[in-house]
């Protein structure tokens, strides 16, 4: 059995949410973290977790999408602070390549969000493009820990953000033609590794043509167990306890 560690499982994107999580459950995927980008998502996901076993959540305004209202996140999360569902702060971080024009409210959402992360003692799941110096300055500040979301830096940022005790989310973009990722997730210990989809997006191969959905994390475990060379059981014993470590779950 499997954890999805980040997904968007929402209306917006999926038709039959129930057919998601039944096809996720038989292809060995028994827990969905989900991660809101923006208020109206963190609204559905309280609700649509409360109707599914498997699914967790994470509470976070994206870097892209930071005209959305911070004082209202926080409103929420206080709210739902005792929600069993309720795992972490998420998504949040920077993203330079998208959004340049709005660094510094993305910093201070950044900030903001890590702050509540400690005030909540809650772990943190990270998105981080083209901002890996401010990432790492930022996350100095705090004493946090967590999940670098989809990363795809270097071995040296990877050794940096090792030292700071976190995570490494590793999903489709692995499978894809000539990323050169699998020789930096060969670097990082498996017991620093989860599993992620980022449902709808990045889709593994050979599915591509197809919306991405939690289901494909036995194929990204797959892969995972070729570059690392561990039998896909053994992996998941590991993985495991790095959810558990992380999320409580
Ligand atoms: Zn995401």
């Amino acid at each position: 059995m499997f954890t999805d560690t980040h997904a968007h499982i929402f209306k917006e994107y999926y038709e039959d949410i129930d057919k998601v999580i039944k096809d996720a459950k038989m292809n060995g995927v028994n827990k969905i973290i989900c991660a809101s980008t923006k208020i109206s998502d963190a609204k559905e996901i309280i609700k649509t977790s409360s109707s599914y076993n498997e699914m967790y959540y994470c509470l976070g305004i994206h870097p892209e999408e930071v005209k959305e209202n911070l004082d209202e996140l926080k409103r929420l999360i206080e709210e739902v602070k005792d929600d069993p569902k309720f795992v972490g702060i998420g998504e949040i971080g920077l993203d330079y390549h998208y959004g340049k024009e709005t660094k510094d409210k993305q910093l201070k959402y950044f900030d903001e969000q890590l702050s509540l992360a400690e005030e909540y003692h809650l772990p943190v799941v990270i998105h981080s493009r083209d901002a890996t110096q401010d990432t790492i300055d930022i996350l100095k500040k705090h004493h946090v820990k967590g999940i670098m979301h989809c990363f795809s830096g270097s071995k040296e940022t990877a050794k940096i953000l090792m030292d700071m005790g976190l995570y490494f989310g590793v999903g489709g973009v692995m499978t894809f033609k000539n990323a050169k990722i699998d020789e930096v997730i060969k670097d990082i210990p498996l017991e620093r590794i989860v599993l992620e989809t980022d449902s709808p997006y990045l889709t593994p191969e050979p599915y591509r043509k197809y919306q991405n959905e939690p289901k494909y994390i036995k194929t990204i475990a797959e892969h995972l167990s070729e570059v690392k060379i561990i039998p896909l059981n053994e992996l998941s014993v590991v993985i495991n306890k790095n959810v558990k470590d992380i999320f409580d779950i």
